[in-house]
């Protein structure tokens, strides 16, 4: 976590750490009779005169989370409907026929959009591995936006931020990052520069498998107004009760990201021991694992249908662990190997996920 200490030690205005942030950040003042949390607002509309106005601009529930995530990635916050809508906002910011960098292995609904809008004559997009910092930095030069995810999912390559940033800055494009996978806990893409974070809410922030909603966190006043604009006339935007229970999710990310990060380096351990294991993947850091079974593509999906703890069912960043096999979606690309599990590690005790897991491994050699 990255550990900032204290300027002036003034209980309101020293920096907290991320921890604290989590659990006290958008909250209502200590006065009387407040409540702890900022009650869920279900409203389309609000008298009129004020900041408010209309469900679509703004809404009390939206503004907590997005004070305590903004906080977290050092930033200012936007919340929508889901991380996809938040994708497609940030894409919108591309103007006509430019360039945007991604890399070949980017959620495949990003390479979902890219391609719609490819071939609808909006974008051109240029797919890089995103592990080749030259051929990414090579790529930059004409681009209008890079956009980065590190680690990938469900390929979990790393990006050289940083490096990359530089890169992109010099060329006049702006650089985001997808920090889905790593959580602002264990990365902090605005320290190194870049323009925006953009996050899937719906995994780990929210963090219990109910919700859907995603966000984007700048420290660009200008890109942020662009971004709000967009946001009042797309319509975006994430219902109450979500913002809600995302915010409630994100009290205790930092509990959640430091357990199921300790059962993954455990998993990963026994993993790369067992026979019927040919790869791991793992980044060294994050809650998700993706091996590749040594016996093919068949022995992947039995795997998936012979234990009783870990759940297959698609997403990951829950509090439960879950697990599947990324080919038996048809839009997954090719270069992602066809015996591919991606498994989402969460916080139940290690052992007994080991001893749902090992059996169904046994069986398999
Ligand atoms: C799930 C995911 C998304 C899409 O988010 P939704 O909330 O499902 O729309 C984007 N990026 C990454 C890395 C994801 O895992």
């Amino acid at each position: 976590m990255p550990d900032d200490m204290p300027a002036e030690e003034s209980p309101t205005t020293r920096t907290l750490r991320p921890a604290t942030v989590a659990v006290t950040a958008g909250r209502p003042p200590h006065t009387t009779d407040q409540p702890l949390n900022v009650p869920v607002t279900f409203a389309s509309t609000y008298v009129a005169g004020g900041d408010l106005e209309y469900g679509r601009y703004d809404n009390p529930s939206w503004a907590a989370f997005e004070e305590a995530l903004g906080r977290l990635e050092g930033g200012r916050c936007l919340s929508f409907a889901s991380g996809l809508a938040a994708v497609s906002t940030v894409l919108d910011l591309v103007g006509h026929g430019a360039k945007v960098v991604a890399p070949r292995h980017a959620y495949n609904g990003v390479i979902g959009q890219l391609g719609d809008l490819e071939m609808r004559g909006r974008l051109t997009a240029q797919l890089v591995d995103v592990t080749d910092t030259d051929a990414m930095v090579a790529a930059c030069e004409d681009a209008a936006l890079v956009w980065l995810e590190s680690p990938t999912n469900p390929a979990l390559e790393v990006a050289d931020i940083p490096a990359i940033t530089r890169a992109a800055h010099e060329a006049g494009a702006y650089v985001v990052v997808d920090n889905t996978f790593a959580t602002p806990l264990l990365q902090r893409p605005l320290d190194d520069d870049v323009d925006l974070v953009l996050h899937s809410a719906t995994k780990f922030i929210a963090g219990h498998s109910d919700v859907l909603m995603g966000a984007v966190a700048t420290r660009d006043d200008e890109l942020y107004g662009v971004l709000k604009g967009r946001r009042d006339l797309t319509g975006a935007v994430p219902g109450p009760m979500e913002a809600f229970l995302a915010l409630r999710g994100l009290r205790t990310l930092h509990l959640r990201v430091e357990r199921a990060e300790a059962n993954a380096q455990e998993l990963v351990r026994r993993l790369s021991e067992h026979p019927a294991v040919g790869e791991v993947r793992y980044p060294g850091f994050g809650a998700i694992i993706s091996i590749v079974l040594a016996q093919g593509a068949m022995a992947a999906d039995l795997l998936t249908h012979k234990t009783s703890l870990w759940v297959h069912a698609t997403s990951l960043g829950g509090v439960e662990s879950t697990f599947e096999r990324r080919r038996r979606w048809k839009v997954e690309p090719a270069t992602i190997p066809d015996a591919l599990v991606r498994m989402s590690v969460g916080v139940e005790d290690v052992e007994d996920l080991w001893d749902d897991l090992r059996p169904a491994l046994d069986g398999l050699v």
